[in-house]
């Protein structure tokens, strides 16, 4: 269980937890732009307890900034093949993050619906989050299936 200090000597906000020995700034917990200082979101110490994941904080910050710089150059891009590109990269780095959060690799807690140039339908996908069942548009440029896709597993 983390415990929140709402004061140390320094005012600045802290967490502290038996899970890790060491006090970490609430600010540690926030994943930002590396150039704009933005913030990206923010990780839950709570998670981080129950995974037992407080030793992979850093790595799973970094792939949460890699998955923001991706979605941010899959907004821009034009190009199908691109944009398929961008999503596939997506979906590596949603894997890396359930490693580094020690959970099981599973494409059903992966939010593709939320990728830039998707036409799936979001709220019905957001209903069937964390099931095997998702909803394709088969107008969707990143999910739709095209003649360069081989395999039948999604
Ligand atoms: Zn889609």
């Amino acid at each position: 269980m983390t415990k929140k200090v709402a004061k140390n000597k320094t005012s600045v906000p802290v967490l502290t937890s038996p899970y890790h020995d060491m006090i970490v700034l609430q600010e540690e917990l926030i994943v930002r732009d590396p150039k704009t200082k933005e913030e990206i979101c923010y990780i839950n110490a709570k998670l981080l307890d129950k995974q037992k994941a407080w030793d992979n904080l850093e790595k799973i910050k970094k792939l949460h900034v890699q998955k923001f710089t991706t979605i941010k150059a899959m907004e821009k891009a034009t190009d199908l093949f691109k944009i398929r590109a961008y999503s596939d990269t997506v979906t590596q780095i949603e894997f890396k993050l359930q490693d580094a959060w020690g959970f099981p690799r599973n494409a059903s807690f992966h939010r593709f619906w939320q990728l830039p140039h998707c036409r799936c339908p979001k709220m019905d996908n957001e209903d069937a989050y964390g099931t095997m069942f998702n909803f394709i548009n088969v107008l969707c440029p990143v999910h739709k299936k095209t003649e360069v896709d081989n395999d039948d597993s999604k």
